[in-house]
């Protein structure tokens, strides 16, 4: 398309998005040269499932063929007899476990419709489990037949393996109403305000620069999980050029404490450059919050040791007498830096334990 003024200005697009937008995702299957396939589609059907997190993962193991049924214990060399203990079938693979068992036979008898019989108890392991879970054989269901099914091959793993633990045999009358009671709890959830609610969503960060002649902290504070704490902080004008910044040691803190730390050390120092209009990015929603008086936050621990942050805050809210702007962004540019302290100190440690060994060598063969 030759350029036209008429259609606004040029902007980047990413081509391998719909949406324009890049995507590590799309980005690798562009390197890679990969395209969607059956396969694909067949691995997407389990993910998507709506259902729990443990019945997802049991249909992604099912489709790779990995339950450990007894034919694939002794696919790895794993000593054991092969029949079914059930119905003393020879071969105890995943179809049989899931389908064709003369016990878990007599519950799909109950669940599927008797027209639907000759084409669901033929196919082969993954076109069986694609084609239910895409409900290819329109079989009807109160319920959806995609979350009845994927809970029925659930709970029927369940079932085998209650057996081969407590050697009780469940009826298929048990069975069956374990069945459905989940998959009527299922796909109530599935159909209630809360599963309607988005999942995830996607944020894409970047740091945009302030209208001249302000400038803009980002600071950032971490704790690791031996409780040491960092914190850092950049400044920046409006053209992106870096002012100042810093990389502290908090100690032993808390995560709240080193962003509260970092927030008040950044401000120090743009307070100390003389700059008077400043734009705060934090990427710790309770630290505005607290700062802003949204939230209240108990201050008896924090008082003991460190000022507290309600100290801090009065610090803050004081200097944004001389506009000031706290916004609350996604992980920023100063997350790494924030981590830098310590990793130094890390460096550090190694290096003098180096050290130490090598005289010890050296005294020793002298
Ligand atoms: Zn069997």
């Amino acid at each position: 398309m030759p350029p036209n003024p008429l259609l606004g200005v040029d902007k980047i697009y990413w081509r391998y998005e719909p949406s324009g937008n890049f995507t590590v995702r799309s980005a690798y299957e562009s390197l890679c040269q990969l395209e969607s396939t059956a396969t694909d589609n067949a691995w997407n059907q389990a993910w998507s499932w709506k259902g729990p997190q443990a019945a997802r993962i049991f249909l992604w193991q099912v489709l790779h063929a990995k339950l450990k049924t007894k034919s694939e214990l002794s696919r790895r060399h794993i000593p054991i007899s092969l029949g079914c203990d059930r119905c003393g079938a020879p071969l105890e693979d995943i179809i049989h476990v899931l389908r064709d068992c003369y016990c878990i036979k007599r519950v799909w008898l109950r669940i599927v419709p008797a027209r639907h019989h000759s084409s669901f108890f033929q196919s082969s392991l993954q076109d069986w489990i694609i084609a239910n879970l895409q409900n290819k054989w329109n079989i009807p269901s109160p319920l959806s037949w995609e979350c009845i099914f994927g809970v029925a091959v659930w709970r029927l793993w369940y079932w085998r393996n209650h057996f081969i633990v407590e050697g009780k045999l469940a009826d298929s009358s048990t069975v069956y109403v374990d069945i459905m009671a989940k998959a009527n709890e299922i796909h109530r959830l599935n159909n209630s305000y809360i599963s309607q609610q988005p999942r995830r969503k996607e944020i894409y960060i970047g740091w945009l620069p302030p209208p001249w002649p302000w400038c803009k902290l980002n600071t950032d504070g971490f704790c690791r999980k031996d409780k040491r704490a960092g914190a850092s902080g950049i400044i920046r004008d409006s053209v992106g050029h870096w002012i100042t910044g810093f990389c502290m040691n908090i100690g032993e803190s808390s995560v709240l404490m080193a962003e509260l730390w970092g927030l008040y050390q950044g401000l120090r120092l743009t307070w100390e450059a003389g700059i008077k209009r400043l734009l705060v990015e934090v990427d710790n929603l309770c630290v505005t919050q607290l700062v802003s008086k949204q939230v209240v936050v108990p201050n008896e621990f924090y008082a003991l040791v460190f000022p507290s942050p309600i100290f801090i805050g009065k610090q803050i809210r004081r200097r944004i007498l001389w506009q000031t702007w706290l916004i609350h962004t996604p992980m920023d540019c100063t997350y790494f830096l924030a981590r830098l302290w310590v990793f130094i100190q890390l460096l550090f440690k190694t290096c003098l334990g180096l050290l130490n060994l090598v005289l010890f060598l050296f005294s020793s063969l002298a």
